[in-house]
């Protein structure tokens, strides 16, 4: 363990692998099990001083424990059927969601029939009808998420359920800039809420945001280091070397595969494969520069607090047209009060707001416009994260495959969110997809 308490393997001589892996997050962690399942020697390279990416918690010295995203995982992930061994440090979490409408009420997520369609009254209800019969026979050619989404909601309801202004805040650019494939990919369930026997079917039972059927789980208590810890050392005890921290300088083709430069020593192997972000991947081999290909920093505040909270969710999306902030994530609802204070982290893409400072100020403002916490709310730390996710602009995909394809051509396999500048929401879909680049050897 090192002075964070994060577990380190460190290299003790320079070797050759069959295989060195770019990145300890969740698609480097598969796929060194299945390389090392199929007998190569596998090292691992990461920047980072531990393993699992972008998962990462911070936790005060009173036991106020927070993550920077809302990091939930399911019983039935394909992720546990490489490293079972983390199944038994997960805590069953009941997890329940809901929504910050423009309206200023905390509804439910992602739309709610009663508040966000009848609540709009009679003449509300035959602007939405209205709306979504125009988009039907006149706005049929899609160019972007804002089409498609228009196209199957009626401009009126985007605009009223706060979901257009959501997708902005989500993805860092305006919906119509956003690239058509993700939402046909990736925006599915509304054109599923748009079918009039779903919304009938909500309206006449009711029913509250159906949870998913699986169970639900969050990290240990004690932090990421402990969950990932234990894959690390079945992978260790596999013939897995990890090195972390390792000022990774330089990518070189040889004539036996590649050298690769760290900031303490020079490392070689016959492949490489790369999970770190595609522009990265590029420059350490020197290829030509890759732009067009931007990701979102993600500032993170976390929060104690005493007094009244005005929702009873644990995680609430900001679909509001004001406030920077984007979800918050009540902490205490899964591993218990601290000095009988719950504790939230709240997720703010930058851009609107630049330092942590104006994130707070905007937050405080907005949470208490909005009646979400009346008390005492102390902010105990924050965390900004670089290339937290990439940003889907038109064409970022069209730039990203080319960029894929020219390490490609040096030889570099480039996978997973960053490497493949995918959208990832889940470790599940970052799972799956390795596996299926894994399968095709
Ligand atoms: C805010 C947020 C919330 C999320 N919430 C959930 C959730 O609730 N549930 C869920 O299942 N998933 C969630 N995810 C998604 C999930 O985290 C991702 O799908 C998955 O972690 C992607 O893994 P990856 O290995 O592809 O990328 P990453 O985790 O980004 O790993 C890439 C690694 O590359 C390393 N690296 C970068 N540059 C270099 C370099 N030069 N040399 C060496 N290494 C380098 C980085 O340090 C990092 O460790 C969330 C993600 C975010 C950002």
């Amino acid at each position: 363990m090192d002075d964070a308490g994060h577990q380190t393997y460190q290299l003790s001589t320079a070797q050759t692998f069959d295989v060195i892996i770019l990145g300890a997050g969740i698609s480097g962690l598969v796929a060194a099990s299945i390389l090392a399942g199929r007998g190569n020697s596998v090292l691992i390279i990461d920047e980072y001083a531990h393993v699992g990416g972008n998962h990462m918690d911070w936790t005060s010295s009173e036991g106020y424990t927070f993550d920077v995203g809302s990091l939930i995982f399911q019983d039935d992930s394909p992720l546990l059927k490489h490293f079972p061994e983390l199944l038994a440090h997960y805590v069953p979490i009941v997890p329940t969601w809901g929504r910050l409408n423009p309206q200023g009420q905390i509804t439910a997520y992602p739309i709610s029939v009663r508040d966000d369609i009848l609540a709009a009254g009679p003449i509300g209800l035959s602007r939405i009808f209205a709306s979504v019969l125009y988009a039907r026979f006149f706005q049929r050619r899609m160019s972007n998420a804002k089409d498609f989404a228009r196209y199957w909601i009626g401009a009126y309801l985007l605009h009223r359920s706060g979901l257009e202004t959501y997708m902005k805040r989500f993805y860092g650019i305006a919906a119509e800039e956003i690239d058509l494939d993700l939402a046909n990919k990736r925006m599915r369930w509304i054109s599923e809420y748009a079918s009039l026997i779903s919304l009938g079917r909500r309206a006449l039972t009711r029913k509250r945001t159906a949870g998913p059927v699986n169970r639900q789980m969050a990290r240990p208590k004690e932090g990421f280091s402990v969950l990932y810890g234990a894959a690390v050392d079945r992978l260790v005890r596999e013939g897995v070397t990890f090195k972390l921290s390792a000022g990774t300088r330089r990518i070189e083709k040889t004539a036996d595969g590649f050298e690769v430069s760290l900031s303490d020593g020079v490392l070689s192997s016959g492949r490489v494969i790369s999970t770190i972000p595609v522009a990265t991947a590029a420059r350490l081999c020197g290829t030509t520069p890759v732009c067009g290909l931007d990701t979102i920093t993600l500032i993170t505040l976390y929060f104690s607090f005493s007094g009244a909270r005005g929702f009873e969710q644990s995680i609430i999306y900001n679909f509001s047209h004001l406030g920077a902030w984007k979800r918050l994530t009540v902490y205490s609802d899964f591993y218990g009060h601290v000095n009988a204070r719950e504790y939230f982290a709240v997720e703010v893409v930058a851009g609107q707001v630049r330092s942590v400072e104006e994130a707070e100020d905007d937050f405080r403002r907005h949470a208490s416009a909005n009646g979400m916490f009346a008390g005492d709310l102390k902010l105990e730390n924050s965390q900004i994260l670089e290339n937290a996710y990439p940003i889907y602009s038109k064409g970022a995909a069209q730039s990203a495959a080319q960029a894929v394809s020219m390490l490609s051509a040096y030889g570099i396999e480039s996978l997973g969110r960053q490497g493949g500048f995918n959208y990832q929401p889940t470790a599940r879909v970052s799972t799956i997809e390795i596996e299926n680049a894994m399968r095709t050897e």
